[in-house]
């Protein structure tokens, strides 16, 4: 009896047993940098094509994005988004699954991106909230990928929080906020105000996520295991 109670009491320890601040993020971030190397994501050649990936990508892989991009080949611009029917628009970006609502989508995009007259330095030189507003006001996009538009298309600092993201920094032991700009802004306040180290250290985190933490973590060697309470069985 008092042996089943040690090992609850030892189980309820490892679940409420948790970082109590954010402030050792840019550990995490020197460590996965050190052991990945930078990895100059978003791979785009333009701003636009960025934000066409950025909507291709929502519940597909990239593998998928990729074809889809191939596809369009030089009818990847505005303009071309803008004129073509709707179905034709849909044919041209099939792998990427989800394909009709995906052409709407790209097509009210496009619709806002006009306003800027296609002119990337034009919807730079917004500020980043009212960017975020316009951007989260449009039927599809919703806060990663508005987010994702904001940091790798229009240079504004905003962190893109994902599942990986979630995985990730639960198992590193930290106490997650629930909603997503919660946890966007506590990461925020906690690394440095500057947009390479934001775009490499959500890019490294889905690194990480799919070499070392992936669903069910490969522990061995991982870049960060040292400071894991995953790995030391802090934390469940
Ligand atoms: S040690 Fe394991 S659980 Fe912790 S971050 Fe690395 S892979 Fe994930």
């Amino acid at each position: 009896m008092a042996a089943r109670q040690n090992d609850q009491a030892e189980i309820k320890q490892k679940v409420t047993c948790k970082r109590e601040t954010f402030e050792d993020l840019m550990d995490v971030y020197q460590l996965l940098l050190e052991a990945y190397g930078p990895r100059h994501w978003w791979p785009a050649e333009t701003p636009f094509e960025m934000m066409v990936g950025a909507i291709l990508t929502q519940n597909t892989t990239w593998v998928n994005v990729e074809k889809a991009i191939r596809n369009m080949g030089k009818r990847l611009t505005s303009d071309y988004i803008a004129a073509a029917p709707l179905e034709e628009l849909g044919e041209l970006i099939r792998s990427s699954g989800y394909f009709r609502q995906k052409a709407q989508r790209l097509k009210n995009l496009t619709e806002w991106y006009a306003q800027y007259t296609y002119d990337i330095e034009k919807a730079r030189a917004r500020k980043g909230e009212a960017l975020r507003a316009e951007l989260l006001a449009i039927k599809g996009i919703g806060p990663e990928t508005a987010d994702s538009i904001l940091l790798y298309a229009l240079d504004k600092l905003f962190f893109v929080i994902d599942a990986y993201t979630r995985r990730i920094l639960e198992r590193l032991g930290y106490t997650l906020p629930q909603t997503y700009d919660e946890l966007r802004m506590v990461i925020e306040q906690n690394i440095l105000a500057d947009l390479t180290v934001y775009q490499e250290f959500h890019a490294l985190l889905v690194e990480h996520a799919k070499r070392h933490c992936t669903k069910e973590p490969r522990c061995c060697a991982c870049p960060v295991e040292g400071i894991c309470w995953y790995r030391q069985g802090k934390v469940t």
